[in-house]
């Protein structure tokens, strides 16, 4: 067979280990193995090359892509998706591994549709793809935020102040819920709780009246502007107050063992599958089952995430 492999849209650590994966267990079949850079947009213009094993030696524990990413909105226009099928049969590739998130998946679908055997892989440090329990660079962000929460805590409780952390997320609560879970944080803001902002006010300013030497508040992106909502924390409450957005250091670094292991499972299953001649697919791993979905499933699945977590909060925090 000969398979083309691409990483789209955000990077996330371990997307390098899934590509290590795809290639490796590709060419233990006898495959030939094509790395695409820059996602679709470098799919169109034509940026193929073919990979041998040395092209994947020594990334499995490097973050980023080495395939690049990029996005180009216009994939969603049929005419331009031509010029990518066109590309594909130009280097007589059948076969496309999709690393990325939603907007991945949705370019993997069209793609499919127009006789392409695609299988998706979820790449995202958003944990937003429901078709996984987590997603290749979620352990690794969560390790991140955590590590830079827990030191903003030490600075807080000796100033005896508040901080304000907004991590990334977008419309996924994970990253916010699991990093405040993990770092005690007094109050967890996501588009799942949303911000009752009067109501966290009040709290705060008894906390402070009650002796509470510190607090701090994780909150997802998207939100709200956090220095504002710092700023009036800090004329009502009585603490003083910091905003600190982590941004960009979340999605990178050495991905962890345990994106390194998801990676490495789900990019050597996706090969399987396409020698199964299962397609049209996104992998994942489920109650640690690998386990593969269609993509317009996929797409449409809500979360159905574990509320223990968030009836664990009320007693412990
Ligand atoms: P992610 O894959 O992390 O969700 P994006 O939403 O930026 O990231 O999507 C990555 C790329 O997928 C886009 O730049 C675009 O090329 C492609 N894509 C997104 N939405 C669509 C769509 N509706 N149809 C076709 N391709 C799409």
């Amino acid at each position: 067979m000969r398979i083309g492999v691409l990483t789209s849209g955000g990077d996330a650590p371990g997307m390098n280990a899934a590509i290590r994966a795809v290639v490796r267990t590709a060419l233990s079949y006898g495959d030939q193995v094509f790395g695409v850079y820059d996602g679709y947009k470098g799919l169109i213009e034509g940026k193929i090359q073919e990979f041998d094993r040395k092209d994947v030696s020594e990334i499995l524990n490097r973050g980023g892509t080495i395939l690049g990413t990029a996005r180009l909105p216009e994939f969603a226009y049929p005419q331009v998706r031509e010029l990518a099928v066109k590309q594909l049969k130009k280097h007589d590739i059948d076969s496309l591994i999709c690393i990325g998130g939603d907007g991945t998946y949705t370019g993997a679908l069209r793609l499919t549709e127009m006789g392409i055997k695609c299988i998706g892989i979820p790449g995202t440090i958003d944990n937003d793809i429901a078709s996984s329990d987590f997603t290749i660079g979620f352990s690794t962000a969560l390790n991140t935020a955590c590590d830079a929460i827990d030191k903003l805590r030490d600075t807080s409780s000796s100033h005896q102040r508040c901080s304000i952390i907004e991590v990334m997320g977008r419309h996924c609560p994970d990253l916010a819920l699991y990093s405040g879970i993990c770092c005690g944080a007094e109050y967890i803001i996501t588009s799942q709780t949303g911000l009752d902002k009067d109501q966290l006010l009040k709290d705060l300013k008894k906390n402070r009246l009650q002796g509470r030497r510190h607090a701090i508040v994780v909150i997802s992106e998207n939100l709200t502007d956090v220095y504002q909502l710092a700023k009036e924390v800090e004329e009502y409450s009585g603490y003083e107050c910091r905003a600190t957005i982590l941004g960009y250091i979340q999605r990178g670094g050495t991905p962890t063992p345990e994106d390194r292991l998801l990676a490495s499972r789900l990019g050597s299953y996706a090969i399987d599958l396409i020698h199964e001649d299962i397609f049209g697919v996104a992998v994942g791993i489920m109650k640690n089952s690998l386990t593969y979905t269609k993509l317009e499933d996929a797409l449409n699945m809500t979360n159905n995430r574990d509320i223990s977590l968030e009836k664990m909060l009320t007693k412990t925090q």
